[in-house]
């Protein structure tokens, strides 16, 4: 069985306790995919060290040519789509067609990003004083840690990694437990690329010992993490100890509102896709459908037959519709809250069961699962569950939609489905969520526009878009005076309101 190892400064090492675990398929457990460094403080020194060293000369390289190496890093991962996105179909579970996508979403932000080289635009702008000009320029902030969540392993970080190194900044990396493959695929394709030794390192491990001891060490700068509101807050807590810039990710707990003028058949078709695209473990999953009385059982009837209908398995298999759930504590979280909404008196209209005929027995399935007649109070309208599981609940006046919506501790995404203008207008300007879809799902964020949530979901950081830039750049104001004498700012400004002094 291969032992994968970190890449610390430029060179493939074992971790320093020796350690491993272990790489699982979650469609089928026996298949073990490999063995990983369970890394520890040590091994975090040693990435800090070589990141600090590499960003001595990496800031000053100019960034079109830093541009370049990640130019040709999007360009080498189109040549390797299909054999990276089999091995995260393997480790990750998503079916084959969201794997390549969630590369594709990669290949995307390298191209997108390598553009910025040319840009990273500043700005100038004047000066109250005679002989004196000013603009504004962006300056990387140094070592960056990238930490992220298993679902979307390669895109994710992609967001994160991509503009950390326009910017300047040398980055550490460590990806989650669940998909360190992908991660070494990743980093493998900067290391064949030439991005030099340091810049970018490569630390797998647990996140309470590898993650938690980069965000603690001294030297780093950013903390640039994906993943639970729960280890959100923590790593905010550890970033403001050591006054690092934090840039935070978090859980969602999605809204579709449909509205009685909605095309119905539109509606029914992008929830399934909204709600059980990747086992419904997405940060933006439609894990709550607001629906308008008059269309509420015709609405449900169709969703449900629908959800019903899907095929689980193997995503490897082209005709499976929807893959596994991720491990057994995940699995073990979800038959928490089914149980929990049939004790709330949420009615149980399919699903609700683990999935153990035949192959399925050896990986971690579980059937579609749609409770109706939510009261938006219930703990399974609340918390994010994150697996196949909806809840629908009724509504009457678009005002009470919304306030059903807004009313959970997330914001990441939303959507509504209607004909009406009005409608839709209403949505964008009162839904509190950092993304409104007008007749789509919740799901499918393009790279090139602001990606993140308000409330419990973010920090008011966004990825994706130029917006990102400012996650991994400093602003530097720079004023340049050429009188050749002493002049005072909101001082000797007086004067000069008299023409000719
Ligand atoms: P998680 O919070 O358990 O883990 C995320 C990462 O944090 C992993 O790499 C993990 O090793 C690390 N980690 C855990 N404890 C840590 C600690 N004490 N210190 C430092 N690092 C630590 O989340 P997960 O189960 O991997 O992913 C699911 C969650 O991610 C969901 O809540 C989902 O909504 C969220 N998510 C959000 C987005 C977004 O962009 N908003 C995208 C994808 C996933």
């Amino acid at each position: 069985m291969e032992r994968y190892k970190n890449y610390i400064g430029g060179e493939w090492v074992d971790p320093v306790g020796g350690e491993y675990f272990e790489d699982r398929n979650p469609a089928d457990t026996r298949e073990l995919i490999g063995l990983f460094p369970k890394s520890s403080r040590e091994d975090v020194d040693k990435a800090v060290a070589a990141a600090r060293e590499a960003y001595k000369k990496w800031r000053l390289v100019p960034p079109p040519k830093r541009a370049e190496i990640l130019y040709r890093v999007a360009q080498r991962l189109v040549e390797l789509k299909e054999t990276i996105a089999r091995d995260m179909t393997r480790e990750n579970g998503k079916i084959l067609e969201e794997t390549r996508g969630d590369v594709q979403e990669a290949i995307d932000m390298g191209f997108f990003i390598a553009g910025e080289g040319r840009r990273l635009h500043g700005y100038t702008t004047t000066s109250e004083l005679p002989d004196k000009m000013a603009f504004c320029i962006r300056v990387p902030v140094g070592v960056a840690v990238v930490i992220t969540a298993w679902n979307f392993p390669m895109a994710v970080p992609s967001w994160k990694i991509f503009p950390a190194l326009v910017c300047g900044n040398t980055v550490i990396f460590k990806p989650s437990e669940e998909t360190p493959l992908t991660a070494h695929h990743f980093v493998k394709v900067f290391e064949e690329c030439g991005l030099p030794p340091g810049v970018l390192n490569l630390v797998h491990g647990f996140g309470p010992e590898a993650g938690q001891a980069l965000c603690e060490h001294p030297g780093t700068d950013i903390l640039a993490f994906t993943g639970s509101t729960e280890v959100g807050r923590l790593i905010a807590e550890i970033g403001a100890r050591g006054h690092k810039r934090v840039s935070l990710e978090m859980g969602g707990k999605n809204p579709i509102i449909i509205m009685d003028d909605a095309d119905l058949d539109l509606a029914v078709q992008g929830c399934v896709w909204g709600a059980f695209g990747t086992s419904g473990q997405r940060c933006t999953a439609a894990s709550r459908l607001i629906v308008h009385k008059a269309v509420y059982t015709k609405f449900l009837d169709a969703f449900v037959e629908r959800a019903k209908a899907l095929r689980v398995g193997n995503g490897l298999d082209p005709q499976t519709q929807m893959g596994p759930i991720i491990n057994e504590a995940q699995l073990r979280k979800i038959e928490h809250y089914v149980e929990l909404g049939k004790q709330e008196g949420a009615r149980l209209m399919c699903g609700g069961y683990r999935l153990t005929d035949g192959d399925l027995k050896y990986g971690y399935f579980y059937a579609p699962t749609v409770f109706a007649d939510v009261h938006p109070s219930m703990k399974i309208a609340q918390d994010e569950i994150f697996g196949p599981v909806v809840c629908v609940i009724p509504f009457e006046t678009l005002d009470e939609a919304i306030e059903i919506a807004n009313g959970v501790r997330y914001g990441l995404s939303s959507a509504i489905y209607t004909r009406d203008v009005r409608n839709a207008m209403v949505a964008i300007r009162d839904l509190q969520a950092g993304i409104t879809y007008i007749n789509a799902p919740s799901i499918g964020a393009e790279i090139h526009l602001p990606f993140g949530g308000v409330k419990q979901t973010g920090n008011g950081h966004r990825e994706g878009g130029t917006q990102v830039l400012d996650i991994f750049s400093e602003w530097k104001a720079v004023y340049v005076d050429y009188s050749g004498r002493l002049q005072r700012a909101q001082i000797d400004t007086e004067r000069l309101v008299k023409l000719g002094d």
